[in-house]
């Protein structure tokens, strides 16, 4: 169904709480409530594995925002990252290392230091080569192998794509969540206007990013 009013296509907020795409009942129940108290007319399933209200009128966001539970308002730029894992050795029969767990430690830490960036930073976690949630082409790329994870940089899927350079391999969960943070702090440090990691490396080169972090 679409909405009448077009200013209403614009209008969307990322429901909070559907971390890694992992959600409760009790989360559903509160979403399809809100979703039929105000009459939203698009509820949808991103790309992020989170859930999305879309095309409500614009008025009504503060109501919304606290009927799902939260206090004051939506902050503008929700999910300028997220984290994407995939069900891992928990939950699948070829998984090799617990993406979900990793997923839920890197949120944690990132949550902790607060990094700032100028463009979106897209984070893909898979519990096996066969990488499912696309570690390859995300900003920051984890997959695990049996000796453990590998960390990949500098990916993106999108219009001009780039497969990520490999960083590093064979880590424990600790050493590559350690990784990633000064990854990531070296791009934060280094990276000029809107530039995605993508075009990143492409301006700055694997081996300036390597010895950057052998320091
Ligand atoms: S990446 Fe591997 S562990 Fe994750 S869902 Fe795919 S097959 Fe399963």
């Amino acid at each position: 169904m679409s909405p009448d009013n077009k200013d209403n296509h614009k209008t969307y907020i990322i429901i909070p709480g559907s971390k890694m795409g992992v959600v409760s009942p009790e989360l559903l129940k509160t979403i399809a409530g809100v979703v039929e108290k105000h009459d939203i007319p698009q509820l949808k399933l991103t790309e992020a594995q989170r859930l999305a209200l879309i095309g409500y009128a614009p008025e009504k966001i503060d109501n919304i925002w606290q009927d799902l539970g939260n206090s004051g308002s939506p902050q503008k730029k929700a999910g300028a990252h997220y984290i994407k894992a995939c069900p891992g050795k928990a939950w699948c029969k070829y998984g090799i290392q617990d993406a979900l767990a990793l997923g839920d430690k890197l949120e944690k830490t990132l949550l902790e230091i607060p990094l700032s960036f100028n463009a979106k930073v897209k984070v893909g976690i898979s519990g096996c080569p066969l990488n499912c949630c696309e570690s390859f082409v995300r900003d920051l790329g984890i997959f695990g192998k049996k000796n453990g994870w590998t960390l990949v940089f500098g990916g993106n899927a999108a219009r001009k794509p780039r497969i990520g350079d490999v960083i590093a391999e064979d880590m424990s969960a600790e050493q590559v969540l350690e990784l990633a943070i000064k990854v990531l702090n070296y791009y934060s440090a280094n990276t000029v206007n809107h530039e995605r990691t993508a075009r990143f490396m492409e301006r700055t080169g694997l081996e300036k990013l390597r010895s950057a972090l052998a320091k």
